[in-house]
């Protein structure tokens, strides 16, 4: 799992980029003590045009939309962020890499009102590999139903993005490999699935691609929304809908979509094979759809992409 400390030469900090050592922060920070930060997971492909941000609009749009939600003046807009976004992958030299915004509360006050605290904006990237461990987008991953539920509507805001919300996810994802699994299902608080640690969850029946509805419980995942879409233009029929955890059991097919694990498939969930135990049909056609778009090998007719522009989009062979 591309779990190493990452680094890449330079960071975007409030406008100017800092050499990554320099990005640094205090411990009277209000993140560090009471998780004040929203952020954001992309990718960036490598392509034959060069680097290239999948969904960079989307995501950049949530991260706003998170931080409006937690009251949070980020002082940049969308455009300032994308072309920021666009110099970091350059001045990185990445060709193919994950990238992160993060708006964190800083030093001003320890008191539960946040306002006092500065707000400070940085975008970050490095190179990320397969999130969920080398084969898994192959082979699939092992998974369970956690013991822990997701947040119920009204507690923690699950549509935010906000760095709070992952001590929750951080318990699913430790007992889950404390057990021996790569990954962790929850549900939400009335028992129905709900998403993993970290990606949106689909099954497959009867060919029918199902996936929960929006529960107030789970982010509202960019690629679930791509895999929707992608699936609808195959002639795969979707439904978004309620889903009992024993659904899990008696699908055909289980995969998970995120930003970082893409379309990951499952091939057993508490033990019980997925299907017939194999990479299903369905999955495999949805993961090469989506990564043939993100690496500009099928046409984006979604407008999905944005290359990035300047020299290093010519220097391709820098990977
Ligand atoms: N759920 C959670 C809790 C996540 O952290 C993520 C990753 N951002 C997802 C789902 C998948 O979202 P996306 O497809 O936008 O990366």
């Amino acid at each position: 799992m591309g779990d190493q400390m990452p680094k890449s030469p330079w960071i975007w900090k409030n406008g100017e980029f800092i050499p990554w050592e320099a990005a640094t922060i205090h411990v009277m920070a209000h993140v560090v003590h009471y998780g004040s930060s929203v952020f954001e997971g992309i990718r960036c492909y490598s392509t034959k045009k060069g680097p290239a941000v999948f969904r960079l609009d989307a995501h950049l749009r949530r991260f706003l939309d998170s931080a409006r939600i937690y009251r949070m003046e980020i002082p940049f807009d969308a455009d300032a962020l994308r072309d920021a976004t666009g110099e970091l992958v350059r001045r990185n030299e990445l060709d193919e890499c994950y990238i992160r915004p993060i708006a964190i509360r800083g030093m001003g006050a320890l008191g539960l009102n946040p306002t006092a605290s500065a707000i400070d904006t940085y975008l970050i990237c490095w190179r990320w590999g397969s999130y969920l461990g080398a084969g898994a987008l192959e082979q699939g991953v092992d998974v369970c139903i956690s013991s822990w539920n997701r947040p119920a509507p009204n507690t923690f805001p699950t549509i935010a993005k906000a760095g709070g919300n992952y001590m929750n996810a951080q318990l699913m994802k430790m007992e889950a490999i404390a057990n021996g699994y790569a990954e962790a299902i929850a549900l939400s608080p009335d028992g129905l699935v709900s998403e993993g640690s970290g990606q949106n969850i689909f099954l497959v029946r009867d060919g029918t691609l199902i996936t929960p509805q929006i529960d107030g419980a789970m982010l509202l995942g960019i690629t679930r929304d791509s895999v929707i879409t992608l699936a609808r233009d195959m002639g795969i029929p979707v439904r978004e809908q309620q889903v009992p955890r024993e659904m899990l059991y008696i699908a055909d097919e289980v995969f998970f979509t995120g930003t970082a694990a893409e379309v990951t498939p499952v091939r057993s969930i508490d033990r019980i094979q997925v299907g017939n135990g194999g990479v299903g049909p369905i999955s495999r056609a949805i993961q090469e759809r989506l990564l043939g778009v993100a690496r500009g090998e099928i046409e984006d007719t979604y407008g999905w992409l944005w290359h990035v522009p300047g020299e290093a989009g010519g220097k391709a062979a820098v990977a």
